[in-house]
């Protein structure tokens, strides 16, 4: 174990000490008075998802009473006070923010761990506003920068606005930073009053923040027909026009493009939508090809916390050892879930990550 600085005691003064103490978020807080003879007494402070996920566990352990808990969301604090008494426990004492009182914990005795589990700094409408890594921080440990991920993309002009609502399957998006293909996806994507959304769209989006956050220059390119390599997709557009040839341009995208798209088509491959087919060149079919494979959006920001699904950046794990969810800095201090440097794609990867952090620094605090 590592070399503790702090005592318990201690490490609660320091936390108190701060503007931000009652950021004892989503700690659990065992109160091991004499393991082998008293039951564990366990305060949970903060009931996220792996704050409840925490609270499921020590419910499940014998001899553990929880006599507090603590969230700034009023209805988590209601649904883990139920748990609690649906597990048979005695009713914990509930507490919000506001009504924290810090002097409590400093008075609180025999206190064995604490739990850092308060989130990232995203949605922080959901209570998560960041207070778990000034706390971390206040304590010594490192904080890798934070930064919005799984976030919204904007970009300038009007050509995104004007599609907003519209949704795009089976397409393929790559990702330029400063002109070389860094990645690519495949799958849905949206257009919003801002900019882009959508899936795909925010599995890039981890790196874009960061190139953006560099001054690179970021450009999403989709490939409308992903399915037709360009041969296939000249083959397939003399054919409709084989088919179609008295139809108007703008008539003849219908098949390929979905309504929406069309004035932008029409408008980006600069042919007159009035056209009729059979006389497009076949400069301009070559225009039209390009554009349906490489339609582009330059990137010029990405949304903020308010709008990111997780936080990038966190308690540096390298401070955390893994198999205990454990401090190596400070003694009987764990941390779970989105307040360490841990973020994953879209697909429940991050609660994932949450629940089993959670479930571990749970079991190891009141183990
Ligand atoms: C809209 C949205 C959709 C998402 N969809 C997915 C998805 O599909 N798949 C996926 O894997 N992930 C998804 N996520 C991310 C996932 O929800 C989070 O990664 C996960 O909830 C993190 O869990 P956590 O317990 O670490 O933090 P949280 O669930 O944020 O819980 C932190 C808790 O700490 C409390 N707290 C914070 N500060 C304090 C304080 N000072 N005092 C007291 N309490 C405090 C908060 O009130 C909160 O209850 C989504 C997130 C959002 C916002």
């Amino acid at each position: 174990m590592a070399k503790d600085p702090f005592t318990r005691r201690n490490f609660i003064k320091t936390t108190a000490a701060t503007t931000i103490g009652v950021s004892l978020a989503s700690p659990t807080m065992a109160f091991h008075q004499d393991k082998h003879v008293k039951p564990v007494r366990v305060a949970v402070i903060g009931t996220g998802n792996r704050g409840t996920s925490l609270l499921r566990n020590l419910l499940a352990i014998d001899g553990v009473e929880i006599p507090a808990l603590c969230d700034l969301n009023t209805d988590r604090l209601a649904f883990a006070r139920k748990m609690c008494v649906e597990a048979g426990k005695k009713e914990p004492e509930v507490y919000s923010k506001d009504e924290y009182s810090y002097k409590e914990l400093m008075d609180w005795e025999n206190l064995d761990a604490v739990i850092i589990a308060t989130g990232g700094a995203s949605y922080p409408s959901t209570g998560s506003t960041g207070d778990g890594y000034r706390l971390a921080e206040s304590v010594g440990h490192s904080v890798i920068p934070t930064r919005p991920s799984l976030v919204p993309l904007e970009t300038p002009g009007s050509t995104a606005q004007s599609l907003q609502g519209l949704s795009l399957r089976n397409v393929s998006v790559s990702l330029l930073i400063d002109a070389k293909k860094k990645d690519a996806k495949f799958g849905e994507m949206l257009f919003t009053h801002f900019g882009l959304s959508g899936p795909i769209i925010l599995s890039l989006s981890r790196q874009i923040v960061d190139a953006l956050n560099k001054i690179k220059r970021v450009i999403i390119s989709i490939d409308l027909k992903p399915a037709l390599d360009d041969k296939k997709l000249k083959l397939r557009l003399l054919r409709d026009i084989e088919q179609h040839g008295k139809q108007r341009y703008s008539s003849l995208l219908r098949e390929l493009l979905p309504r929406k798209l069309i004035p932008v088509c029409v408008k980006l491959t600069n042919i007159d939508g009035d056209k009729l087919a059979n006389q497009i060149s076949s400069n301009e079919r070559i225009r039209l090809c390009r554009w349906l494979k490489d339609f582009r959006f330059d990137i010029s920001g990405h949304r903020s916390y308010s709008e990111a699904i997780i936080t990038a950046g966190g308690v540096c794990t390298k401070e955390v050892d893994p198999r205990t969810m454990e401090s190596r800095l400070v003694n009987g201090l764990y941390f779970a879930g989105e307040v360490l440097d841990i973020d994953a794609d879209t697909g429940g990867f991050n609660l994932q990550a949450a629940f089993s952090t959670g479930w571990l620094a749970g079991q190891s605090a009141a183990g």
